[in-house]
Parts: C-alpha cells; structure tokens; sequence
C-alpha cells in the first residue's frame, strides 16, 4: 500500500485490476512458463544480461520454505526472462536494454484521461489521483499537458470543497490525499484560472482542522492519523503559500500550538521504526511510500541536512532503505520480504536525493540496476507502465517508474547559497533543489530513454513548481 490511498482499504491500482475485465485493457504478456523456451541461442546483448544477473546474484539463500520465499522465487522467475531478454521485443538501446517506449506511453496515460467504464464508478473518490498520476507520466515523458488546463481547473474547483480541501470526486467530503492530488495537478497546468479555482483561505481552516494535538496531521475529519497527512498537508501549504499560522478555529490551538509546524519534526522522528525504515503512525510497520512522505515532509520544514539529521536515525534509515532493492531484479520492493514493484522506483528511489543531499554524500545507490528493472521489466508491451511482469499497466505504476527513472538519470541537489526569489522565508526550502545533469557512469539508458527532471519533494516538474509558488508569493493575504 503505498500512499495514494483512497477512502477504502484497497489500493487505486488492485482496484483497477479487479474491475476491469482483460478485453478493456492493454494485453499483458502472459509469464507462465514455457512461453520463452526454444528461443534459440542467446544473442549478444541476451548473454551480457545473463552475465550481469550472475554476477548481482546473491549466492546465499535460505533453505527454509516459506510462503515468502515460495512467492519471491515465483517472482523472480517471472522477471528474469525480461531482464535476461527481450521478450517484448523491443527496440534496444546501445546498452542492449530494451528502449523506453515513450510515444507508447504517452498514448496509454491520454487513454487513462479519458472516458471509463461504468464499473469505475467506484474509483470516483481517487478522481484526483487518476489525473494526477496520468499528467505526471505526460510530462516526464516530455509531453505538453497544457491542452489539459481548463478541463483541470474546472474539475477540481467543482471537487473543492465548501469548508476547503477538495473531495475525491463532486460533493464528497474534502480529503488531504484528494486535495494534495487536486493540488498538484493544478499546479502541473498552471495559470492563473487555474491557481485562482483554489480557495486559500478556506484551505488554511481546512489544513488547520487537520492538525493534531500531538504534531501530526489526519487525512480527514475523525479520519486516521498519518505520515501521509503531514506530507500532504506541507506540500500544499509550500506550493499555496498558505500561512504557517494555525487558524483560530484550529483544534490544536487548545493543546497550546499555533504554528503548522509546532511538534511535526517531533512526530515524524517517532514514526522511524525500530529497523530505520518509517512506518505510517509510531509503532507501525515500516513501508518505502511513508519513508518518501516522512523524508519529503522534512526537507519542506527545513534543509535536509538540518531537519534529517536533527530528527531520523540516518544510519539505520540508509541501511534500511538499500536493502529495499531486490538483487538481481533490480527494482525495489516496500517493505522487508516483500517483492519488487515498480511503483517503489519513486517511493523508495526518490528518497535517495533527500538522503545524499542530508549527508552530502554521493551515488550511494545502485541507479543503474533500478533502471534495468524500469526499462526491462516494467514497460507493459502495449504501453504503460506495470509494478512487475504478468501486471497489468495503469496509471499509478506508469507515473512512479518514471519518476524512479527521472531520479535514476538525473542529479538533484539542494543548493543552500542558491539565489531564489521564492519563499519569503515559509517553507521555502523545497526551492533551492536544482537538476545538476545526467548521470553518467554505469548507465543503460541512451538518449532516448532520459525522461525529464522531477520536483524530488513535489514529483511534478520544477518549472511549474517555481511558477505555482512565485505567483503565491506575489499576492497579499488570502
Ligand atoms: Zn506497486
């Protein structure tokens, strides 16, 4: 479960799958077995793959049989031919990986815009995140969303709600995983019809209902308290410029706090967990998509290095989150004896700029392996991109392997002495990342494959965040 949880228990994505039935959605290869014998003999770039696979394979293994260790060799048999081979039969790069398919992709994510059948009645509460997820992936892939802009500023000023915040879907009651989605995706369009379909003040009372007693955020009224509620709530009052101050009417305030901020540091510190990852609420299981809210959260309280360093365990954080990625697939899987899933590309792989831009340290994760996984394994034949083979595509998995992709390829860092006109002083400290180049050593991608650059705190493109904020920032009051 990763953090685009919608009001239920099942994720966006199993949602999808469930209800569509084969003939509504792109084919997905089949990974029974036999499909790939007789192949002939192993071409050039097949027995350099295989030659890779051995040499990241790890030798030891458990002779225990569980049903986790049934599950991952089931697994890993159903993504060694991809990274071995070609099944797909893409076209290959200069690396002998398989190309992104990009126009293949864009077309999937216009498809994931348009109309749905009516058994997708029941996704009308993650409306936000279906537009979200699909004018992400368009963008990364280079793509103009702009033709998108007025249908975005319509739907979600129709979704926002009359006490602020907006719902997943027209007259539903506000959530901050909705609204943090809604958020983005105007912010993704941009312009001021866009922006202005934002009501800020009744954000601001929204947000300060949200807060808790004890520091953290809930997702909703009388809903759960969680990692993903700050994170959500941060990230929207960074890009709205909405005021740290808590509200008069805001609950907290009778516990003594008065600021967004008050006891947040704090709470996320309790959130890490005994292993070093970070869990949804203290004393939860740790799981990558709410070490990326956690970490995120952080880094728009202040400079990584400062509030990382003052608030996590970062030793046991770092080792916690290498031994996310599966060898030899490549790709990273949520949590401990989980499997790889491409949506953990983001989760898990955009940590890392955080993470090096808290220690000053450098390539201390394997980018290359990640985007073997990405490319080999997770692009869906006929476009899109899938948590693993035997998936089917949607838009959720096509958004966060991207974005993995874009944290593979390029180099983000937080610049403290940066010149911004941006911030004003209030969160602004997600304005001084900037993309520093490509990657270069140890790459598999040619030039053709690089996606483009990722806000690593926002995952939506720099260019609209520095545009969303400076047009905030030159309005007075709400
Ligand atoms: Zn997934």
């Amino acid at each position: 479960m990763a953090i685009p949880r919608p009001q239920s228990s099942q994720s966006p994505s199993s949602r999808l799958e469930g209800i569509l039935a084969d003939t509504d959605r792109i084919e997905e290869l089949s990974d029974s077995d036999g499909d790939y014998e007789d192949m002939g003999t192993a071409t050039e770039e097949e027995q350099a793959n295989i030659a890779y696979l051995e040499s990241v394979r790890i030798p030891i293994q458990d002779q225990l049989q569980t049903d986790s260790s049934k599950v991952q060799n089931e697994t890993l048999q159903a993504v060694l031919p991809f990274l071995e081979g070609n099944p797909n039969d893409f076209p290959l790069n200069i690396f002998g990986i398989p190309q992104l398919q990009r126009m293949k992709h864009i077309a999937f994510l216009k498809q994931t815009l348009g109309d749905y059948p009516s058994a997708f009645a029941m996704m009308d509460a993650s409306r936000p995140w279906l537009v979200y997820w699909s004018l992400q992936g368009m963008s990364v892939l280079g793509h103009d969303i702009s033709e998108y802009r007025e249908r975005v500023a319509h739907t979600f000023s129709l979704a926002q709600h009359p006490t602020g915040g907006h719902g997943g879907g027209y007259g539903q009651l506000p959530h901050l995983a909705a609204t943090y989605a809604a958020v983005l995706s105007i912010v993704m369009v941009g312009g001021a019809e866009a922006y202005e379909s934002i009501n800020r003040k009744t954000m601001w009372h929204y947000l300060g209902q949200m807060k808790q007693a004890d520091g953290g955020f809930t997702m909703a009224d009388g809903g759960e308290e969680d990692i993903r509620g700050a994170f959500c709530a941060l990230v929207i009052m960074s890009l709205l410029h909405i005021p740290l101050e808590l509200p008069p009417d805001a609950p907290a305030r009778k516990s003594g706090l008065t600021s967004f901020t008050d006891g947040l540091g704090e709470w996320i510190s309790k959130c890490q967990s005994f292993d070093g990852g970070m869990s949804a609420a203290p004393g939860n299981e740790a799981h990558g998509a709410y070490a990326f809210c956690g970490l995120g959260c952080l880094s728009i309280i202040g400079p990584p290095k400062e509030t990382l360093n003052k608030y996590l365990d970062m030793m046991t954080l770092i080792h916690w989150l290498s031994a996310r990625q599966c060898s030899p697939e490549g790709g990273y899987n949520g949590r401990t004896n989980k499997l790889v899933d491409g949506c953990y590309s983001h989760w898990v792989g955009g940590c890392w700029s955080i993470l090096e831009a808290a220690i000053d340290g450098q390539d201390i994760w394997n980018r290359s392996a990640l985007s073997r996984y990405i490319l080999s394994a997770a692009q869906a034949k006929k476009g899109g991109l899938i948590d693993k083979p035997g998936k089917r595509a949607d838009a959720y998995h096509t958004c966060y392997n991207l974005a993995g992709l874009s944290a593979a390829q390029h180099k983000y860092v937080y610049e403290a002495d940066v010149q911004t006109e941006l911030g004003g002083g209030e969160l602004d400290a997600p304005y001084y990342w900037k993309a520093e180049g490509l990657f270069e050593d140890e790459r598999v991608w040619g030039s053709d494959d690089v996606v483009g650059e990722v806000h690593p705190i926002f995952v939506v493109p720099f260019k609209a965040v520095h545009e969303c904020r400076s047009y905030f920032d030159s309005k007075e009051g709400f």
